[in-house]
């Protein structure tokens, strides 16, 4: 069936040696998509990128790009300048001796030199580098080298830009701000968008989809808000955040455990399960005021700037001794050893068989 994807990949596997890098993977990115490719380290990311760019011969599967077969299992392999995508890449890999707009008019030899003064001059004012088109990569901050190469990568107008841990090089404040103004860029181009991260908060910063993949096969795919409230696994759940982990058993659709109640209609009755609890679903309340019977007593409490980290142990209300962790909006700090009632937010805590 045709269709109208910016880009697709069907059942592709690739191997270096023994190793399965990416494993029976289909995706589909529609045009002016943003979407994040996110997992640990060596789960694949990278080589789905390059095989969208065609500097890996695809092995197995198919991709296709705006409904065009580039590459395909069974040996076709359309070579990387003839596929018609952007490529940004963690080094930004900018040509040291030419200037800003050299470095992004690279790609457009095809046009006059009118035209192409005049792509240049509207994508380094798109992404706000415009009064430094004379100068050298030398001379510019690892941020405005990260903005010559989104340039570079958008001048000739691809239908798809390939983006590999793009802000990786650029300190924590810097990067969320390069981060916001890509976004903009992205979104005000046509681009269909495949991003490479690690990280799960660039991701859901990002992207309008994210994929997860690990060991060379997707988990999930979904928006960010799907994901992270709905997780299909333990791996996906641990992924976004970290967790407080309970064990219990089903009992008449429900477990029971020294710190709530947790429903479950999917799960049998009697199986061992793992229950998944995010920091900021524990939320505490004066014992005198809260409708839970469940409680805590405080370790330790830390402002962590717009929210804070409470340290909670059940070891005197309970025999059995969980520590738990929850995150409170804003300054919360209450005193070690004070006792707190806990509620649940049945949104953030996911159930899964124990294995
Ligand atoms: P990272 O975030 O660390 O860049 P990644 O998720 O992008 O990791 P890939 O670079 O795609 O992962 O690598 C996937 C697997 O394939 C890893 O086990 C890696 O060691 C292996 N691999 C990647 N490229 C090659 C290569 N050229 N030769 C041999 N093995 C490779």
């Amino acid at each position: 069936m045709p269709s109208d994807a910016a880009l697709e990949f069907s059942e592709v596997s690739h191997r270096f040696g023994e190793t399965v890098a990416v494993n029976g993977v289909s995706l589909s990115l529609a045009p002016g998509e943003v979407v994040c490719l996110l997992g640990p380290s060596g789960c694949g990311k990278t080589t789905m990128l390059r095989l969208a760019a065609g500097l890996e011969v695809l092995q197995q599967g198919e991709v296709r790009l705006a409904g065009r077969v580039v590459g395909s299992g069974n040996g076709f392999h359309l070579p990387p300048e003839e596929r018609d995508v952007g490529l940004v890449f963690q080094e930004y890999a900018l040509f040291p001796h030419m200037t800003v707009s050299e470095n992004v008019a690279f790609g457009l030899d095809n046009l006059s030199r009118a035209k192409k003064e005049e792509v240049v001059a509207n994508v380094v004012d798109m992404v706000g580098i415009d009064r430094m088109a004379e100068r050298y990569p030398h001379a510019l901050s690892g941020g405005q080298q990260q903005r010559v190469a989104l340039a570079r990568a958008l001048a000739p107008k691809p239908k798809l830009l390939l983006l590999d841990e793009p802000f990786s090089g650029l300190d924590s404040r810097l990067r969320d701000q390069i981060r916001d103004d890509t976004l903009h860029v992205l979104k005000q181009s046509d681009a269909a968008t495949l991003l490479v991260t690690h990280d799960p908060e660039e991701a859901m910063f990002m992207g309008d989809r994210i994929v997860v993949l690990r060991d060379g096969t997707l988990q999930q795919e979904g928006p960010p808000d799907d994901l992270y409230f709905s997780p299909v696994n333990r791996f996906v759940a641990e992924f976004f955040s970290d967790v407080n982990h309970i064990t219990g058993r089903v009992k008449n659709g429900a477990v029971e455990t020294v710190v709530g109640i947790f429903e479950t209609k999917e799960i049998a009755d009697g199986t061992e399960v793992d229950i998944l609890i995010r920091p900021e679903a524990v939320r505490l309340v004066p014992t005198d005021e809260g409708s839970s019977k469940y409680q805590a007593e405080v370790l330790a409490s830390r402002l962590l700037g717009r929210s804070s980290l409470v340290h909670l142990c059940t070891c005197r209300q309970t025999d059995e001794e969980i520590h738990l962790h929850s995150r409170m909006p804003g300054r919360f700090l209450p005193k070690e050893k004070e006792v707190l009632a806990l509620e649940l937010d049945p949104n953030q805590t996911f159930i899964f068989p124990a294995v």
